[in-house]
């Protein structure tokens, strides 16, 4: 029996699978097909989360959800209220894939690896009767009287009457949508992790703080979480989302700014004054650099206060009893300032 509708949809990717399975299991008759560019698909599932496939987070409150996404909240309390998390970790469950959740409400597969996605997928997309083209990019998309004409990159003239495209940020794509008539507003890079040129902090590389508090300066952009010092800068969620949030803003001062960091966002100034003063009272002829008096992490704590201490201040050979402002600088060291530039 002849298909009624076909539906070309334009990516393998995760996106292109899940819209694919959902078109061919919504009504049978659809002959659905997937054009995928690369000879691979699903190629970025693979190696998401780290390999273990991040598939979704454990928020099942559209409201709450929402305030995840720096620009897209008000458009997606619709499909939210529709299609959530819940959804999501049913559909896996309902295709014999459990997920489970981490401390920080992330939900991967139980088999922790992204094969496990990618097999779903791909065994539910054959399921349903959908077909797979790899090696088909499409260069071309015209609107025709039943639905689309499609030009292939091997010049092949493929028609549908529906076309759904997931190719993700791919710009030249991206580009035939606005031919086609649809408003884009220009993509920005976000998620990305901040290069500081010449930080002395860099040699810290790989220690991380379970909370600092990460500022631009002269904007409100702030936010509070792990940060991780890489030996180009920092990066670590606090900076991930710091970088969602602010894109727009770092694109348009070109990604020179200013970032504050506070490494003890649970002292205000006062009470970490306290804590040095009452340190310094009992330990007059201690080096500055011998102990951590401040509570940061016990395995990287030492390097990262002997690294505070030491930026421009040079403490690390000094006792407490011969610098006399050492209370108030040490204090001003945990507000570390540095210029960033954007690195991916
Ligand atoms: C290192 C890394 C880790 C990540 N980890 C996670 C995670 O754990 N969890 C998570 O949710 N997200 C993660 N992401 C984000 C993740 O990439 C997206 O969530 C997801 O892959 C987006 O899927 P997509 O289908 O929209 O786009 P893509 O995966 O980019 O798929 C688009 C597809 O379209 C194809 N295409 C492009 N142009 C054409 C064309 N002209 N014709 C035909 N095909 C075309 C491309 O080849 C590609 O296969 C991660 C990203 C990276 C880079």
């Amino acid at each position: 029996m002849s298909k009624k509708s076909t539906i070309i949809i334009l990516g393998g990717g995760a996106a292109g699978f899940f819209g694919a399975i959902a078109c061919a299991e919504a009504n049978r008759d659809n002959q659905v097909i997937i054009l995928e560019k690369a000879r691979q698909v699903l190629a970025k599932v693979r190696i998401s989360g780290g390999g273990r496939c991040n598939v979704t987070h454990s928020c099942f409150e559209p409201a709450l959800l929402v305030n995840n996404y720096p620009r897209g909240s008000k458009a997606l309390r619709g499909p939210f209220s529709r299609f959530q998390p819940r959804d999501t970790v049913q559909w896996f469950e309902s295709k014999g894939v459990p997920l489970k959740v981490e401390g920080d409400g992330r939900m991967f597969p139980t088999t922790d690896n992204s094969e496990t996605i990618i097999n779903c997928l791909m065994t539910e997309a054959k399921k349903a009767g959908v077909l797979l083209r790899n090696e088909c990019g499409v260069s071309a998309i015209e609107k025709s009287a039943d639905g689309f004409r499609l030009t292939l990159s091997n010049d092949e003239i493929v028609a549908c009457h529906k076309l759904l495209i997931a190719t993700g940020s791919n710009a030249k794509v991206l580009d035939m949508v606005h031919g086609l008539g649809h408003q884009i507003v220009p993509a920005v890079p976000s998620l990305f992790t901040f290069n500081i040129p010449n930080s002395p902090l860099v040699e810290l590389s790989g220690i991380s703080v379970p909370k600092a508090h990460v500022k631009i300066d002269g904007t409100s952009l702030e936010q509070t979480g792990p940060l991780l010092i890489t030996h180009w800068g920092f990066s670590g969620p606090a900076v991930l989302k710091l970088s969602a949030w602010g894109a727009r803003v770092l694109h348009d001062v070109d990604y020179k700014a200013t970032v504050c960091v506070n490494w003890l966002p649970d002292y205000n100034q006062n009470q970490l004054r306290e804590i040095i003063l009452a340190f310094k009272g009992l330990n007059l002829g201690r080096q500055v650099a011998s102990d951590v008096p401040v509570a940061l992490p016990k395995t990287s704590g030492k390097s990262l206060w002997k690294a505070l201490m030491c930026a421009g201040r040079s403490y690390l050979t000094s006792s407490y009893r011969s610098c006399s402002s050492a209370c108030s600088r040490i204090v001003m060291a945990f507000k570390e300032k540095a210029r960033i530039k954007k690195s991916l």
